[in-house]
């Protein structure tokens, strides 16, 4: 296994160019730069990666493209449906790197309950009103395991194997669009899977480019989600490229030094009021909030006064809280909190004026929780230390 992002190195994978890119590439094969278009247009629009489909391009042209590299970078190998709707796939890409994304229909009966994952207050406009199609959210992964080593998380414990290229990240929901069922709509997009989206922050903003490109899934920013550990040249970079349309959801899970350093290595490196300023500093646009998540661990994290703390803490923020009774995983003895813990902790804050919600686990009995899947099987290896390029 390497260390290494896939993709890294110009000249993009095929999958990951943006029309401009494959204006220089027809240049280069003579062929005529409306091409592009047509080109960009299956991939993105159509969700066409075999150049044979490609019935409009001439047969020299679908050849070249193939002899690129133009095909499906990943494929399916599990679906999973769990009695609530929520569809998990597990794909794999090359080297052996097995990602997980998650389809999670929000029916009107679910939607208190995913309102964790988005931030729609205020956002409707009215032709959403009217649409009568169940909007899904699609949760989708940067990376096959991941470097930030959270004590609590699968993925963290497994370590970095490799990250994605944004032709992998965009793959997923293509991919994902041919599981939506009759009178869905792929409506919001989360990166909160497996890895760090900061950590390689070239892949994850070129994929977001791609997603939300108009030629393309024509995804508007506002319905992307990034959920970062907390990076802040990279909350930074995030706010500046796409003018804080992205949403932004910051891993908190403690309101002090202490707290968090024992919990997220990551932050002896980039301590709370590092992230903090970083957060303050986010371009976000009116009636938006950044989402603060908050796995409760029983004994560690959980107790009134780091309620009492973390509402401190926030004071001036837009925010809104979303509490996770942290998912039991195989490498830790760590645990959730009992439900009068989670319950009290939520009041503290709801009493200090924030809006606060329990994550309810959704597709629970398809192992739908925080990298269960992918890594099923999988030897839990050691954590590396500090992780490099950070
Ligand atoms: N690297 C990103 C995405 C990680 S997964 C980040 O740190 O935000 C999305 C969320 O699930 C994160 O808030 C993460 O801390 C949380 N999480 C991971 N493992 C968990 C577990 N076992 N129980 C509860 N939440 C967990």
């Amino acid at each position: 296994m390497t260390n290494t992002v896939v993709g890294d190195e110009k000249p993009w994978h095929p999958v990951a160019r943006l029309p401009e890119d494959w204006q220089a590439w027809l240049k280069t094969q003579g062929e005529a730069p409306f091409r592009a278009s047509q080109v960009f247009r299956w991939i993105h629009r159509q969700g066409e990666l075999s150049p044979a489909a490609m019935t409009n391009l001439g047969l020299p042209l679908r050849e070249r493209l193939v002899s690129d590299g133009l095909g499906p970078p990943g494929v399916v190998v599990d679906v999973k449906r769990a009695q609530d709707g929520t569809r998990k796939l597990l794909v794999e890409f090359a080297h052996g790197a097995r990602v997980e994304c998650v389809l999670i229909p929000m029916t009107p009966k679910t939607a208190e309950d995913t309102d964790y994952l988005v931030d729609s207050e205020g956002e409707l406009e009215e032709e959403e009103q009217e649409e009568s199609r169940t909007k899904v959210t699609l949760c989708i992964s940067t990376q096959y395991g991941c470097a930030m080593g959270c004590v609590f998380c699968a993925s963290g414990q497994f370590g970095l194997q490799r990250g994605l290229g944004a032709h992998e990240v965009v793959f997923q929901v293509l991919l994902a669009k041919r599981y939506l069922e009759p009178g869905e709509v792929l409506s919001n997009l989360v990166f909160m899977g497996m890895g760090e989206p900061l950590h390689h922050y070239d892949q994850t903003a070129r994929a977001v480019r791609l997603i939300t490109h108009p030629e393309g899934l024509a995804m508007s920013a506002r319905r992307l989600t990034v959920s970062t550990v907390g990076l802040p040249n990279g909350i930074q970079k995030l706010g500046e490229d796409f003018a804080g349309k992205v949403g932004l959801a910051v891993s908190l899970h403690a309101p002090d030094d202490e707290t968090r350093s024992r919990i997220i290595p990551m932050n002896q490196r980039y301590p709370v009021a590092k992230l903090l300023s970083a957060l303050r500093a986010y371009p976000l646009p009116r009636r938006r909030r950044i989402t603060i998540e908050y796995t409760l661990i029983a004994g560690i994290n959980d107790s009134p006064a780091h309620a009492e703390r973390l509402a401190d803490l926030l004071r001036g923020l837009r925010v809104k809280v979303n509490l996770i009774p942290m998912n039991p995983i195989e490498a830790s003895e760590l645990q959730a909190p009992v439900d009068s813990v989670v319950a009290r902790f939520r009041e503290t804050l709801a009493d200090r004026g924030y809006s606060c919600f329990v994550r309810t686990t959704r597709g629970d009995d398809v192992l739908a929780a925080c990298g269960q899947l992918a890594l099923q099987g999988e030897p839990v290896r050691l954590r590396r230390g500090k992780s490099d390029g950070v």
